[in-house]
């Protein structure tokens, strides 16, 4: 398959259009403003001039726009849908896990086959060797664009045929990288108030990160086997680290916020009778809340230290 069209040209659309023309392929591209397209023609692409015939330009069809109400916006009219019948869509949009169901749904009801997808990546980080991007849903239909999608990505990744699965990794991994951001804008704040180089902290975390991930790995691979007896890191340890960290924030004058909310954390998973235990096993907090959660969490943990 060295054809494809491509519905919205954004910062992300407009790179995959242009990694396809890199690669050789017959490029049609729509776009709600026509000039992003007519843009794109200069480089090799035809630019539609409807939905409908951008559609019916090729077998597959990528769309990747603002979220999924802007996809029905454009893809959610009879004659659109009737050019849908025997294509196959993927939708690059980011989106949540009832998101992909739904579009699933919408799709097979008129005849497309349908993949679902989440770009882990920003633009300019697209089309290199682990360049990560979350596919899911039918096997035979990622095995015929297969070769396409990973002019996007070498660090494609199929998850399997429930469609809901790339949206579900993609929240989820976004949800660790919250998780680490938080901290790390607490580390940053501790550095430059202590008078050190906010940089070389980035530098530190840069080091670390590989091996976090590593633990990080250990920890999932625990949660999954339901066996939390201490192999790495006993739940103590992380009491202590967090306390102390919101302790020292106290100690500062800095905002104590962030550390006051991962410290009550493991100070209810202490409660719970969990201390002495894998750190993992935090996430028995998440699935059965039974530790009472303190009304003001902050207060409660400061009765603590
Ligand atoms: P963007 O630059 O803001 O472009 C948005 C695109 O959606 C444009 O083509 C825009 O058309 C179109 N659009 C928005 N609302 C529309 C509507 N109601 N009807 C028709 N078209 C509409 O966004 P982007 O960065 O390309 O991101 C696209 C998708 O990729 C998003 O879901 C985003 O989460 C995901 N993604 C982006 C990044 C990133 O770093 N950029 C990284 C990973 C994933 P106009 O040009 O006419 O406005």
């Amino acid at each position: 398959m060295n054809t494809a069209t491509v519905i919205g040209l954004g910062n992300m659309g407009v790179v995959l259009a242009r990694l396809l023309l890199r690669a050789g392929y017959r490029v049609t591209v729509w776009n709600r403003s026509r000039d992003k397209a007519d843009a794109l023609a200069g480089e090799g692409a035809v630019a539609a001039a409807s939905v409908v015939e951008a559609v019916k330009a090729s077998p597959l069809v990528i769309i990747c726009v603002y979220d999924y109400p802007a996809t029905q916006a454009i893809l959610a009219r009879p004659d659109v849908e009737a050019a849908l019948g025997g294509r196959i869509l993927v939708q690059l949009t980011t989106g949540s896990p009832r998101d992909a169901r739904e579009s699933e749904t919408w799709a097979h009801r008129h005849g497309a086959s349908y993949l679902d997808g989440a770009i882990q990546a920003a633009p300019a980080q697209m089309g290199l060797p682990d360049t990560a991007i979350l596919v899911s849903g039918a096997k035979t239909t990622f095995e015929t664009v297969e070769p396409t999608l990973k002019l996007f990505g070498g660090g494609l990744t199929y998850l399997g045929e429930a469609i809901s699965a790339a949206a579900a990794m993609d929240l989820a991994t976004l949800s660790y990288v919250y998780g680490t951001f938080f901290g790390f804008v607490h580390g940053a704040r501790i550095a430059e108030h202590e008078g050190f180089g906010v940089e070389q902290f980035g530098a530190i975390v840069e080091k670390i990160s590989p091996a976090f991930g590593a633990f990080l790995k250990h920890e999932a691979n625990v949660i999954q086997s339901g066996d939390f007896t201490i192999s790495q890191s006993p739940m103590t340890i992380s009491i202590e680290a967090t306390d102390r960290i919101l302790a020292t924030a106290r100690e500062s004058g800095i905002d104590d916020e962030i550390p006051a909310f991962f410290a009550q954390f493991f100070q209810r998973a202490k409660a719970a009778g969990y201390a002495n235990e894998e750190a993992a096993a935090l996430i028995k907090l998440l699935r059965n809340g039974k530790a009472p959660r303190p009304a003001h969490s902050a207060k409660a943990v400061a009765a603590t230290a």
